[in-house]
C-alpha cells in the first residue's frame, strides 16, 4: 500500500510537470509569434512623404490598415512642418503608438548670377535681381548679400549671398562684383586734401554740390525735388523746410525775412547775366552776377533774401542772419572781406544751404569762412 501510494504520487508529480512544461512551451511559442518587430520612431526630412506602416516594420509584414495620425500637417502626402507627431495602428488587438520626427537639416538652394558689373561711383546694383532661393520647407526665403566692396574703387570684389531657413540651415554662394572705370567721373584732390568728385559734369565735395567761378553746372542741370516758397520761388524741398524754420524763428523775434529769389535755370541766369553785362560791362557784372552755369541759384540750394541789394546790409534781419542762419543749415555764401576768395562782392542777402554740420564750421564762431577756404578750392573763371 505504502509502495503504491508513493508510485501514484510520483506519477501525479511527473504528469503535472509535463503538463506545466507543455503549457509553458505552448504559451511561449504562442506569445513569440505575436511579437511585432517595429520602429517606435522614424525621423524624416521636411518635404518628405508621410511614412506608411511598412516604413515602421522591419520585415514585410502586411498589415492591412493605415496609421491614424494625430494632427499631422501634411500636404499632398508630404510634410512641410518640423515637429514631433504621433500616430497609432492596431495589431492583434493591441494598439501600437509610433512617433514621427520631422527635421530640417537641408540648406536652401540659391540660384544667382555669378558676377555683376557696375561703373564706379554709381549706385549699388540691385544684387537681389535674378536671385531665387528654394528650400525643402517651401518657406519664402530672401537672400542677403554680405562682403566688403568699394563702389568708388575700380576692381573685383568677392561677395556672398546668404540664405537661411527657419531651422537655421544656411546656404552661401559666391558673387563677384566687378567695379569698372566710369568715364563720366573724374576725381581730384583739393589743396586741403578733400576729394573733388566731378560726376557727369557736377562737382561734389563731401556730397555738397560745389558751384563757383571754377566749378560750373551742365546747362541742362535741374535739381530734383524742387518745390516753391510763396508759390513761385523755387528751391529744393529740404531747403524750403530749413528756410521755413529759419523764417519762423526770426519772425518770433519780430524780424521780417522773406525769400526773393531761389532756383534759376541756366536760361534764366543767362538772360540776367547778359542784361547786367549790357548795363555795367562784363568786368563789373562778373563781381555780382554769375555767368550761366556758374550760378549757385541753379542748384536750388541758394536763396536771395529781402531787397537783394546793399540796402539789406546792417538791417536787423541781416545782422540776425549773420549770427543765426547756420543754426538752420545755411551759410552767408559771399561774406564781407572775402571778395578775392569767392570772386563776388559781399552779398549779405545770399544764403546757401549746406546742412547744419558744415554751416556751423563755416560760421566759425562769427567770422565766416568761405566754402573755398574750408575745402581748399579756387573760384576763378
Ligand atoms: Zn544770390
Amino acid at each position: 500500500m505504502k509502495n503504491r501510494t508513493r508510485k501514484n504520487k510520483l506519477l501525479i508529480i511527473g504528469v503535472s510537470l509535463l503538463v506545466i512544461l507543455v503549457i509553458v512551451c505552448a504559451s511561449f511559442f504562442l506569445f513569440k509569434s505575436n511579437i511585432l518587430k517595429y520602429k517606435k520612431e522614424i525621423t524624416i526630412e521636411v518635404g518628405d512623404n508621410v511614412p506608411t506602416i511598412a516604413d515602421y516594420l522591419y520585415k514585410d509584414d502586411q498589415i492591412d490598415q493605415e496609421i491614424v495620425w494625430e494632427q499631422l500637417p501634411s500636404l499632398d502626402g508630404k510634410i512641410f512642418e518640423v515637429g514631433e507627431y504621433h500616430g497609432k495602428f492596431v495589431y492583434n488587438d493591441e494598439e501600437i503608438v509610433i512617433t514621427l520626427v520631422v527635421k530640417d537639416t537641408t540648406p536652401p538652394v540659391i540660384t544667382s548670377p555669378d558676377d555683376i558689373e557696375m561703373l564706379a561711383y554709381e549706385q549699388d546694383p540691385n544684387f537681389l535681381e535674378n536671385v531665387t532661393v528654394t528650400d525643402n520647407s517651401m518657406e519664402d526665403i530672401t537672400a542677403s548679400v554680405y562682403g566688403e566692396y568699394d563702389t568708388e574703387k575700380v576692381g573685383e570684389y568677392i561677395l556672398y549671398y546668404l540664405a537661411k531657413d527657419s531651422s537655421g540651415n544656411e546656404a552661401r554662394k559666391e558673387l563677384k562684383l566687378v567695379v569698372k572705370d566710369n568715364p563720366n567721373v573724374k576725381v581730384s584732390t583739393s589743396s586741403k586734401n578733400y576729394t573733388i568728385k566731378n560726376y557727369y559734369g557736377i562737382t561734389y565735395i563731401e556730397n555738397n554740390v560745389i558751384v563757383n567761378k571754377t566749378y560750373s553746372l551742365p546747362n541742362n542741370y535741374v535739381p530734383t525735388n524742387l518745390t516753391t516758397i510763396n508759390g513761385y520761388i523755387r528751391v529744393v524741398d529740404y531747403v524750403k523746410e530749413a528756410f521755413d524754420n529759419l523764417k519762423a524763428a526770426s519772425a518770433g523775434l519780430g524780424l521780417n525775412i522773406y525769400a526773393s529769389s531761389g532756383y534759376r535755370s541756366y536760361a534764366d541766369q543767362n538772360y540776367i547775366y547778359n542784361n547786367y553785362v549790357k548795363i555795367d560791362g562784363q568786368e563789373i557784372a562778373d563781381t555780382y552776377s554769375a555767368r550761366a552755369g556758374y550760378s549757385e541759384h541753379q542748384t536750388g540750394l541758394a536763396i536771395d533774401l529781402n531787397t537783394i541789394d546793399s540796402s539789406f546790409e546792417n538791417t536787423a534781419e541781416s545782422n540776425w542772419l549773420q549770427e543765426h542762419c547756420y543754426e538752420f543749415g545755411f551759410i552767408i555764401r559771399y561774406p564781407k572781406g572775402k571778395e578775392n576768395i569767392t570772386g563776388y562782392m559781399y552779398e549779405p542777402w545770399h544764403i546757401r544751404y549746406v546742412g547744419k554740420e558744415l554751416a556751423e564750421k563755416l560760421y566759425n564762431n562769427g567770422s565766416w569762412l568761405t566754402i573755398e577756404e574750408y575745402y581748399g578750392i579756387e573760384s576763378k573763371y
